[in-house]
């Protein structure tokens, strides 16, 4: 199958940099981009018109969890005021005695969802660092339906954290010591990576920084290599794992993860906002940023996230200053990796108090080539001949963006993953004018929200002081029903 998408403004790449093509033309043949020019005479099987709108290479979206994360719903004012309750905290540490293992349908489906949702909002690739448990066969069905392009392998920890009858958090031992998850990992990529015409892509995902003791993260490395895959580690993400590492090794966590030798240019850090230097640590920051730029780790930046918790990474643009590799993610809902670059770039203004920082072309390298190279793949992230034919075509022409006059500052300043109106993944067309081509998108909408419904209205049976979601967190305004 060749596809020839004519008229737009393309996002190509000149071999160091992206550069705009004004009627630019692509031709993909098969999975990968044939030709990236003004040259649209080359026959195809099928044209796409797309003129006024920009063809640009698919997004890097560095941190989607394939579940509903319904718990990120309840992130709002009323369960921040119990800090050390909140973030992931809220569902991430549950009460043992309370464990429910979710019904195979819901898990499917809440990856599904989570997966598509990334997809439709302008990823074509994403990490996922873990969704919630379930059959590993369905997970590759799952990618299948859905269309991207998604690294994976299940977490795995040596050490749990749990929530006590006082609402307190502990780190238990695991019997195995994460072990028996990194072996399960393992297989999992020696049997799936490559699936799915390559889509399904192997990456290690050793969980988290303080759930995991160092021996761990030292043969994660080795296996890693063997296995000739990338890692993901989420670390720096919040001041209670920050302070946790810093009692146990008495390093700030850059540091400790540095000297573990798990950082290197194929690792990617969910968040690592929280650095010793952070102004709400004010611990001495020492060579934190320096020792992130030499090991040429990626750090997988979610602004809305922390803007949620109500803090920031300070900042994009030091990060970038200072040499240390930054994609973008967005780990909580909404999956929309084309807002996460205005985010990203308004609050490292903020934080700098400089209007004139993070620049559109900063967030869109970040959100497509830092992915990329993170995942160590220079065939995606760029449209250029001989990488993956892995596209979104976006449409300006609406009320949100006015007349345009750059098409990558406007996207970055107006734009939404809404916008996006094509993606193509390996060649195939998986949202054509907005919906998949592949699943039912209200179908899956209905699912979500039944699931999401039946884990509220269930949240008191799992809460460690038995608490309803309502009194976690009030509805905005009253409700009448009468
Ligand atoms: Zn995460």
């Amino acid at each position: 199958m060749s596809i020839r998408i004519d008229c737009g403004m393309v996002v190509g790449w000149s071999g160091t940099s992206h550069e705009l093509i004004p009627n630019g033309s692509v031709l993909i043949d098969g999975d990968s981009i044939k030709s990236v020019g003004l040259d649209n005479s080359q026959p195809a099987d099928r044209v796409i018109d797309a003129s006024g709108k920009l063809v640009c290479p698919g997004f890097v979206n560095l941190h989607v969890h394939s579940q509903l994360n319904v718990g990120d719903y309840l992130l709002t004012d009323v369960s921040k005021k119990d800090y050390l309750a909140a973030n992931w905290f809220v569902f991430g540490a549950p009460f043992k005695e309370k464990i429910e293992t979710p019904a195979p349908q819901a898990v499917a489906m809440g990856r599904k969802y989570a997966l598509y949702s990334a997809l439709r909002n302008g990823a074509t690739t994403v990490l996922d660092p873990g969704g919630g448990p379930g059959a590993l066969d369905d997970y590759v069905a799952i990618v299948g339906q859905t269309g991207g392009r998604v690294f994976f392998s299940p977490p795995f920890r040596s050490h749990d954290i749990f929530t006590d009858s006082e609402g307190r958090h502990y780190y238990e031992e695991r019997a195995d010591k994460g072990r028996l998850g990194l072996k399960l990992a393992v297989d999992f990529i020696r049997k799936f990576h490559g699936a799915n015409n390559g889509r399904l892509q192997g990456i290690l995902n050793p969980a988290q920084a303080e759930t995991c003791e160092p021996s761990l993260l030292k043969e994660s490395v080795a296996a890693a290599k063997e296995l000739d895959v990338p890692i993901h580690i989420h670390a720096g993400g919040n001041f209670r794992e920050f302070l946790e590492i810093l009692n146990r090794y008495r390093k700030p966590v850059a540091e400790y993860l540095a000297d573990t030798g798990i950082l290197g240019p194929r690792t990617t850090l969910g968040h690592m906002a929280i650095s010793g230097g952070h102004s709400r640590v004010d611990y001495p920051r020492g060579d934190e940023l320096k020792i992130l730029a030499d090991t040429g780790a990626t750090v997988g930046h979610c602004p809305h996230k922390c803007a949620k918790m109500a803090f920031a990474m300070e900042s994009f643009d030091q990060y970038l200053a200072a040499g240390v590799r930054v994609g973008l993610g967005t780990d909580t809902y909404p999956l929309d990796i084309v807002s996460e670059m205005r985010y990203a770039s308004l609050i490292s203004r903020l934080v700098d108090r400089n209007a004139s920082g993070a620049r559109a072309a900063a967030l869109f390298n970040a959100a497509t080539i830092a992915g990329a190279n993170a995942l160590g793949r220079s065939d995606l992230g760029r449209l250029a001949p001989g990488c993956k034919a892995d596209l979104v075509i976006i449409d300006l022409r609406t009320t949100r963006y006015g007349p345009v006059r750059d098409p990558i500052n406007a996207l970055v300043e107006y734009g939404t993953g809404a916008d996006v109106e094509t993606v193509i993944v390996n060649g195939e067309v998986v949202v054509d004018d907005g919906r998949s081509t592949k699943i039912n998108d209200e179908e899956l909408f209905a699912q979500a929200q039944a699931g999401a419904n039946r884990a509220w209205d269930n949240w008191a049976a799992r809460d460690w002081n038995s608490r309803t979601v309502e009194q976690i967190n009030p509805p905005a305004f009253p409700t009448r029903t009468t």
